[in-house]
């Protein structure tokens, strides 16, 4: 590769996936993988043999740079790192503008409306999204993808395949009283992201679901935020207990269980955001490399393993408390907005605030919207 490079040069050399070869060398259980090493080495002598300006640029692709090994990012190789992140608004707008060229767009669709209620998708998701949209256009024989096609293939690519509601009966009355949990918590909180929807039409795994607007600047995040998605998590739960018992509540919770726990754990043992005190006590989860020397276990003893889960169960509490008593003060707006959800089974945003608001005050939520 490197010898017709150089007869062509000036020229640009790709590698995609480079972690592929350029893996941290006697790393990994069982010894080295001889091959693989014997390429990063030919890799990193050939990247050193150019002399002065060859006219050889090389440019590779990978999403673990942390596996990278650190000879490959010495000066004079790989020097220069650009960080593709996801896509933000500008740049939204821009790839879907390309994925939208061979597709058939009825006038009424603005690809900034679109780009708007996809903040966090990357490029890959942004394709997809077009693609279903314009699979469901063909099945509904429509000649060009409307509004309606993207608002529905934003749902499927987020939460999955749309099934059929429940009849009316016991379950589907708990999962109304479920959902309208999560989203009065979720309004009635200053700090949550406002409610989208509400809905009881069933999605990948999900029985219903709450829709909230997600914000456009993920950035940073506020221990109040971190608070309020906790609470709002925990409203559902909250719902099913005091509205049919401690002895009825189902496992419908487990997903939002999970969600609450982890995140009250991050702030406890990342964010420094318990009566713990600002310490960081894990690196980011999820990272399973066992590589040489990455596999560190946890740095601290096992009185500080048990004070860390203490500090996790008094946050969760403290935000159950805060969800119990919101769902016990709007006992009768809830009743009103499950019996609406059980006969429209799809609520939106303004309606649910609308009606919030005619029995209590509803936090005003103006966020920041980025100016294009
Ligand atoms: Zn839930």
């Amino acid at each position: 590769m490197f010898k017709k490079a150089k007869e062509n040069a000036p020229c640009l050399i790709f590698i995609d996936e480079i972690d592929a070869v350029g893996r941290q060398r006697g790393a990994g259980i069982g010894g080295g993988n001889d091959e693989r090493e014997q390429t990063l080495n030919q890799l990193l002598t050939e990247m050193d043999g150019f002399e002065g300006n060859t006219g050889i640029i090389i440019i590779a692709a990978t999403n673990r740079p942390d596996v990278l090994d650190s000879a490959l990012l010495r000066p004079g190789r790989f020097d220069r790192q650009v960080i593709v992140d996801t896509p933000d608004l500008k740049g939204r707008i821009k790839v879907l503008e390309v994925h939208a060229r061979n597709k058939k767009l009825a006038s009424e669709i603005s690809i900034e409306a679109i780009a708007r209620r996809t903040p966090g998708f990357t490029g890959a998701d942004l394709a997809n999204l077009l693609n279903e949209a314009a699979i469901l256009t063909a099945r509904r024989r429509k000649e060009a993808i409307t509004m309606l096609e993207i608002n529905d293939a934003v749902d499927r690519v987020v939460a999955g395949m749309e099934g059929t509601p429940l009849v009316d009966s016991k379950s589907k009355r708990l999962i109304a009283y479920h959902e309208v949990g999560h989203a009065i918590v979720g309004t009635l909180i200053k700090d949550h992201d406002p409610v989208q929807k509400v809905t009881l039409v069933p999605r990948g795994q999900a029985q219903g679901l709450t829709w909230f607007t997600p914000n456009e600047e993920q950035g940073l995040i506020t221990r109040a935020q971190l608070k309020a998605r906790i609470t709002g998590a925990l409203g559902g739960r909250a719902a099913e207990e005091e509205i049919f018992g401690h002895s009825e509540v189902t496992t419908g919770a487990g997903g939002d269980l999970q969600q609450v726990t982890g995140m009250a754990r991050q702030m406890v043992t990342r964010f420094g955001m318990s009566d713990l005190g600002p310490l960081s006590l894990e690196s980011q989860e999820g990272e399973v490399f066992l590589g040489a020397g990455l596999m560190s276990r946890a740095e601290y003893s096992e009185e500080v393993a048990s004070r860390i889960d203490e500090q996790v169960r008094l946050i969760i509490e403290d935000c159950h408390q805060d969800a119990i008593r919101i769902i016990q003060e709007n006992r009768t707006v809830i009743d009103r907005l499950v019996d609406l959800l059980i006969e429209k089974e799809t609520i939106d945003g303004e309606e649910f605030r609308q009606i919030t608001a005619e029995y209590t005050l509803v936090p005003d939520k103006d966020r920041f919207v980025p100016q294009l």
